[in-house]
This record gives C-alpha cells, structure tokens and sequence, in this order.
C-alpha cells in the first residue's frame, strides 16, 4: 500500500561493512531493523524467523514495520526485495558482528499493515515456510510493481485573501474569483488540483499555480491508483447500494446471524468460529449478505472468501448490487493488473469496506476488520498446492483471530476437520470448539431436488439388449439419462452434465488383449491422455497431465504392431456425444452446447463469459468439469447428470469418499433453484456406495458421522494432525536416502505422541523425472507437530527447499 508520505531513504552504494570507518561507528546509535527477504532462504536455527539485520542510512529516515525495502545480500550485495520485520536500535545487531551490519539500499512506499505481518509470522511457523517467502506472496505483482499508480496534486485552501497589492492577469482573477464563492458556499476542499482546475473551469493549470506562489492554496503531491482499460467482470456504469429486496429471513436465518453477530454468553463481539451448514440453496449467501450490513452500520469492514470459481460475476454482483460499487472491491483473476492494485489501494485507504476475493484475498489490508466469511469452506482450492502451502481457510480463522471478530465458515458439505471442530467436544467437559448454525431446507419456494442413482452396469445391459452388440461405440451416457435429456430439452429447460476427466480418452493402450502395452509418459508415472485436436495427424496428441508434455498420437502398438485402442472417456467424448444424440434437437457445439473445462477456459474472462452465456439462457446444455459444480445459480436448470460419479472415489487418498459426497451433492444443488423441481441422474458403477447414496438423499449429518467414525478407526484426520513430506531427487536413491534422513530426525525429537510413518513412494511416484518419495507424520494436535517440527528444523535437519516439500494439514495426497 502506498505510504504517501514517506521517506524514500537512499543508502548510497550499499556496501556494507566498507561503508563505516571503524567500528565504533557501526555501533553507534542509529535505526537498524530485521528484514526478511524475499528469497527463500530456509536459514535458521539463530535468528528464529530467517530475518537479518540492516542499518538504515540516513537515520532520519523513519522505516516502519511492514515496510518494503531493497537490500544487500550475499557476498556480491545482489539488491534484493525484503520487508521490515522489526525495526529497533542497534541491540538487533548484538548477535553479528558490527562490523558486518550492512545498509538498506532503498525504502520503498508499500506497507503490509501489521495485522498482516502478524498473520505472516503465523504462516511461516505453522507451514514451515521461510517468512521473507510468506511475505512476498501477500502483496500482487500489481501492487509490488505499482501498476497504475500515478502521482496527482492535492490543493488545500490556506485563505482566500490575497497579499495586499498583488497584481493578477485576468485568468488568476477569475480563478480567485471563482475559488472565493465555491468556499463561501460552503467547499473548503481539499481538492484534487486537476478537478478543481475542471471545476473552476479554467483552460489550465497555470492560475492555480499563481494562485498557489500567493499562499491561497497549498499544492502537496499524493499517489492514486488509476485504472486503464477494463477487465471482464466489470460492470458498465455505477451500481448503487440496494436494500434486501423486502426479503423476510427465515427464523433459522435469524439464527445464525444472531448467532454469528453476538457471541451467546456476553452478547459481545469477539473472535469464534461459526459453521453455517446449509444445503444448497439455502439462503447461506443471504445469512452473509445481512450480517456484513450490520457491521457495516457499526464502521466496521468485511473479508468474504470463495473459491476462484465460484467468483462468477453473479456471485459478485449480489455483493456490489447490496452494498453498492463504491464499498465493495472483488478481486478475482480476471482483473487487470491496475484494477488489481486499484481494489487493493482501496481496501488499504479503507474505502472498500467489503472485500470479495479468493484464497490470496485473504492477505486484502482491510481496514477495522469486523467479519470474515469464508464461503464453501470445504473447497480443496483454498489450499495452495506451492510454497507457502497454506490453507485459506485456516488463514481467514487466524486473520480473525487477530482482528478480534467473528468467522462464519459456510457450506452444504463441509469439511470433516469443520464439521468435527463444531460437533465434537474441545474436551472433557468443553463445548465445541466451533458454534454450527445450519439451514436445513431450500428457501421458501424452492425444493430439493429429485435424485436418482442409475447403474452404470444395468445401463450397458439395456443398451447391449436394445441396440444388439453391433454397437461398439462406448457411450458415456446411459439410456436413462439420455432419455431424460430428451425430455428436458423437449420442456425448454437447461442442463448440466458433470464429467470430472478432461480431453478424449484417458488412456491407450494395445487393441489386442493379450499385449499390455499402455502408453505412459516418459518423465513421469503417469498415463498419456488423447486430446482431440482438428488438423492433426490422427486427428489429435497426447498429453501427461502432470508434466504437460505433448506427443503424437501412436498408430500403431510399438511392442506388438497391432492397433491401439482409446479407451475411457472424458469432456471431449463427451461433446462428441452429445452432438450426436441430441442434434436433431438442436444441439450444436459451441452455440446451445458448451464445454468448460480447463483446456477451454484459457482465462478467467473466457470463464465468465461463458457462464453469462449459460445464465442468459441461449446455451441449452452446460458440459464440464468440477468447474461447473459450484456457485452456479441459474434457475431453469431443470436436469443435472453426473456422468461418472466415481471419477473421485478411486484415487489412492482417505478423503477420496469425502470428496465424491461433495462432489454429487454440489453439482445436484444446481437442480431446481427455480420455481420448478430439478432432476438430478448419478451414473456410477457403485450404487449402493454410502457417498452416492447418501449425496442423492441429501443427508450430510449420516454421511458425516460414518465417516468421522471411519477416520477415527484409522487415526486420520481430523481426529489427527497430519503433515506430510515429499522428497524429490532424479536420483531415486538419493530422495530415499532423504527421506530416511528426515524421519529419523523427526523421530529423535522424542515425542512418543508423534507418528511418523515408513517412508514410501508417492502414488504418483515419479513427475517431470523427478522419483517422489512421502513421508506422513501424525499428531495428536497441531502444537504437537508444530514443536516438532520446528525443533528438527532448528537443527537444520528439516527444512523446504526443491528437493523437499512439507505440507501441513494436506487435502491432495497424490
Ligand atoms: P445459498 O447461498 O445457500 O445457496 P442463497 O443465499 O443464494 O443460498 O439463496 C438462494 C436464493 O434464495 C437467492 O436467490 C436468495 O435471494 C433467496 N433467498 C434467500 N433467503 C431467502 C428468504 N428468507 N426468503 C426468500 N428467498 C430467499
Ligand atoms: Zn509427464
């Protein structure tokens, strides 16, 4: 953030120990401070936080903690970026050698305030990970840039007389003139010298610098952050604040506002956590909605998380549309970089009072936070999946904390760790740690919708029974579902269908059955996956959807020469399909039907165009991944179909059922959020499985308990801590000989409550030529494996780095 004023210290050469004449010098009295560069140097085990210290030059520059800097580093004094940590007096330089304390290079504008920092330091200890790194991941290239930022010129009135006998050129005249009778009506400024100059109608700047040079007015200089061009998502024109429409909250909605907003023993504000579990459609937004207008009204702020694809514009929209353009900043990938700075410069002057974003959101400078919402808090995509590893979630709970107010979780499926942290007593004789709200049933008016599990076996049966064997053709959708998209097409209503599996065919292999070649990729254990591609020979490539490396599509089998075959299918076949089941209704690729998924959404403004598309009506059936099961609220959408609901619950990961629950149960809350009952048809080859089961009856709190119930047998989380380290070398001895190193490390710390496992090769044991090997450490609480953990890495022992990455509390497990 802009500090306007501060001072831009300049500390000549910057290098080092030359720079002062003798020692006593360098101990001499002075600002030093602690900086955490940015680059990742994981060192420790002196300075705790990784930091080091600088002398300021010249002292009467005041650096303020949080600051960014450019210092020294290394034995050729590379510049680098950093962040004040502490600033203080020499005493921060006891444990080096004075001598050796260089100085900063330069003192630059931005700031992270210091609610922010502190969030920092949580970050870096928690996830192990050196905190110069947390830290220049908290401000957008936008804003360490200054992208859009430009000066402007602020005038202040001094007084509106003018030294006796001043001569003034007709132009001046008019000026002071006319600045005379704005202030006599009651405008005493400050104004921007540019609008007043507009206002005054002046043809230039030149009378009000006159104007200035006799001490009328004082002209100071300002930054401002200035938007150019525009990005999807932005509206045309202003939008103005809007009331709740009349609407009357139903009493389990007064609920929990009541209970999110007032803590049940003093009635007072403070900090706790609040799941709100309400089924899809449930009127959870509104529970947002009317809470954050009530802290509003007290001149307090708000902090809303949702995942990156659930930031449609319609989800956008109903927060500017409440609360008005000029309080609310949504940050989301589809920005430019200048409106990215410009909704971050906002928030930090606090005039953005409700910041609307994802994961990265939650490092916004929101000013007198008073309420942080985290919208389908069960979302894996909150979790970064590179350094720092951190969970958005649990830093929006910690940001909370912090700030001292409120954190409302939400979602109709939420996470095992949230569900169990407001079920399960905190201990013996203690209550939850988290207060649940829940919103049982869809809002007046809406029903839940319809749903119907159909055998993937029985539906070959039928269709082999129908159309004889002759049909080889490998169908993704069964004769129900097909029957029922008839029928819904026929009605005028839209569909979604779900497949979770990208491109063509997901893998290839030799036609004949007793060769077992499997094309796979070379660099990674992984199976190549077709992608359709017109102009091309065989009519596509293959690509590792870990790597990303691109081949030829194979003609023949290199160990048999007999004909490869493309089995299992994915969006792209699915396309395929549809256009040739349903194009005698008018289905036709690109116009009534749509395909989003992650190699046709290239940007984030692709993605909201596409969904405005849906929203408006002209596309008639909506084909994707995952992407499509959230946020969406379109209410004609009369008909979801899961084409595969296993897709998920096969993967070598104890959240695989966990993930199929959530998975059914927010795509099927597409269905019927209009005034008609939806339909919604699972297909899957484990019918009776509890997941699909108890998805399609909508019954989260049976599937929960069992679950919980299983993960309890199991030790896992969340009835456990966990962490997981992965080592990584070409060299396979070498990452195992890591990785033994590592646990026995862990294992010295001498904690008998903690568990570190056998290290063992990842599921995935091999990407981009890098041979993979995990290790997983549990714990009875996070504090355990925290002391642990940063005990082995005091000792230098363990630590993140390339070759080895530690994820705390990990939701991917591949
Ligand atoms: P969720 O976030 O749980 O999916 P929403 O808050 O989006 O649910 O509510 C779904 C729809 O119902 C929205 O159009 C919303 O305006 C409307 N709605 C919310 N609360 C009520 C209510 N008490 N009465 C009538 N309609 C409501
Ligand atoms: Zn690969």
């Amino acid at each position: 953030m802009p500090r306007p004023d501060s001072h831009n210290g300049r500390a000549g050469s910057g290098a080092g120990a030359s720079l002062f004449a003798s020692e006593a010098e360098a101990a001499a009295p002075g600002v030093y401070v602690r900086v955490a560069v940015e680059r990742g140097i994981d060192r420790l085990p002196t300075s705790g936080d990784g930091s080091l210290t600088y002398r300021v030059v010249p002292p009467e520059a005041r650096p303020i903690a949080g600051q960014r800097v450019e210092v020294p580093l290394g034995k050729a004094g590379a510049v680098t970026q950093g962040i004040i940590v502490e600033v203080g007096d020499a005493s921060l330089a006891d444990e080096m050698d004075a001598t050796r304390v260089r100085s900063i290079t330069r003192l630059r504008d931005e700031v992270i305030p210091v609610d922010i920092l502190a969030l920092a330091r949580w970050m870096a200890g928690y996830y192990v990970c050196p905190l110069g790194m947390v830290l220049a991941g908290m401000l957008p290239a936008a804003v360490k840039r200054g992208t859009g930022r430009t000066r402007v010129e602020i005038a202040a009135l001094v007084g509106t007389a003018l030294p006796e006998g001043t001569k003034l050129r007709p132009a001046a005249r008019r000026a002071h003139a006319a600045l005379c009778e704005r202030v006599a009506a009651g405008d005493a400024g400050p104004w921007p010298l540019r609008k007043l100059a507009q206002v005054l109608d002046l043809a230039s700047l030149a009378p009000l610098r006159r104007l200035a040079e006799l001490g009328v007015i004082a002209v100071t200089e300002t930054t401002e952050v200035v938007v150019r061009g525009a990005a999807c998502g932005a509206s045309a024109g202003s939008v103005g604040a809007s009331a709740d429409a009349g609407l009357q909250l139903m009493h389990t909605q007064q609920h929990a506002i009541a209970a999110i907003l007032h803590a049940p023993e003093s009635g007072a504000r403070l900090f706790r956590v609040h799941l709100l579990r309400g089924v899809t459609g449930s009127g959870k937004t509104e529970v947002y909605l009317q809470a954050i207008a009530q802290i509003l009204d007290e001149g307090l702020s708000a902090l809303v998380l949702v995942p990156e694809i659930a930031l449609t514009p319609q989800t956008a929209e109903r927060f500017t549309r409440r609360f008005g353009e000029d309080l609310v900043a949504v940050m989301h990938s589809g920005l430019t970089a200048s409106q990215r700075h410009k909704a971050w410069a906002r928030a930090a002057a606090g005039e953005a009072r409700v910041v609307v974003g994802a994961r990265s959101a939650v490092f916004a400078p929101v000013q007198r936070l008073g309420l942080v919402v985290v919208d389908e808090e069960h979302d894996s995509s909150y979790k970064q999946d590179r350094l720092p590893r951190y969970h958005g979630r649990d830093a929006a709970i910690k940001r909370g904390q912090i700030a001292g107010c409120p954190v409302v979780l939400g979602s109709a499926t939420p996470s095992l760790e949230s569900w169990h942290n407001a079920t399960v007593p905190a201990g013996p004789g203690l209550p939850p740690r988290y207060t649940l709200s829940e919103l049982p049933t869809r809002v007046p008016g809406a029903s839940m919708p319809i749903v119907k599990i159909v055998d993937l076996a029985r539906e070959r049966a039928i269709r082999a029974h129908r159309e004889g064997l002759e049909d080889r053709r490998i169908h993704l959708i069964g004769p129900t579902l097909e029957h029922a998209i008839e029928a819904t097409l026929n009605a005028g209503g839209q569909i979604i269908l779900l497949l979770n599996r990208r491109g063509f065919a997901h893998y290839i292999s030799c036609a004949r059955t007793s060769c077992e070649f499997i094309l796979s990729c070379d660099q990674c254990d992984a199976r190549l996956v077709l992608h359709k591609h017109q102009g091309l020979p065989m009519g596509g490539f293959v690509r590792c959807h870990h790597c990303l490396a691109e081949q030829c599509v194979p003609r023949l089998c290199p160990i048999c020469q007999g004909r490869v075959g493309f089995f299992g299918g994915g969006t792209q076949r699915a396309e395929e399909e549809i256009v040739r089941k349903f194009g005698s209704l008018g289905i036709a690729d690109g116009s009534t039907l749509l395909r989003l998924d992650s190699d046709t959404m290239k940007s984030a403004r692709d993605y909201h165009d596409a969904l405005a598309r849906f929203s408006r009506g002209d596309v008639r059936i909506l084909l994707g991944t995952q992407m499509i099961a959230k946020g969406l609220d379109v209410p004609n959408v009369r008909l979801v179909g899961v084409l595969d609901a296993d897709t998920a619950l096969t993967i070598p990961d104890f959240r695989a059922t966990e993930r199929t629950f959530q998975l059914v149960s927010q795509v099927a809350g597409r269905a019927g959020r209009g005034g008609q009952t939806g339909h919604v048809i699972i297909q899957t080859f484990h019918p009776t499985h509890d997941a699909i089961v108890l998805a399609a009856a909508h019954d989260y709190t049976t599937f929960a308990r069992a679950e919980l119930a299983t993960r309890l047998r199991a030790s896992l989380p969340p009835v456990r801590r966990m962490a997981r380290i992965v080592c990584r070398d070409a060299d396979l001895q070498k990452a195992t000989h890591a990785a033994r190193d590592i646990v026995q490390a862990l294992r010295e710390v001498g904690d008998p409550t903690l568990d570190v496992r056998n290290p063992v090769p990842c599921a995935v044991s091999r990407i981009s030529g890098q041979h993979r090997i995990g290790i997983d450490a549990f714990s009875p609480t996070a504090g355990q494996l925290q002391r642990a953990l940063a005990n082995a890495r005091a000792r230098g022992l363990v630590r993140s780095d390339a070759k080895t990455a530690i994820d705390i509390d990990p939701v991917a497990l591949m």
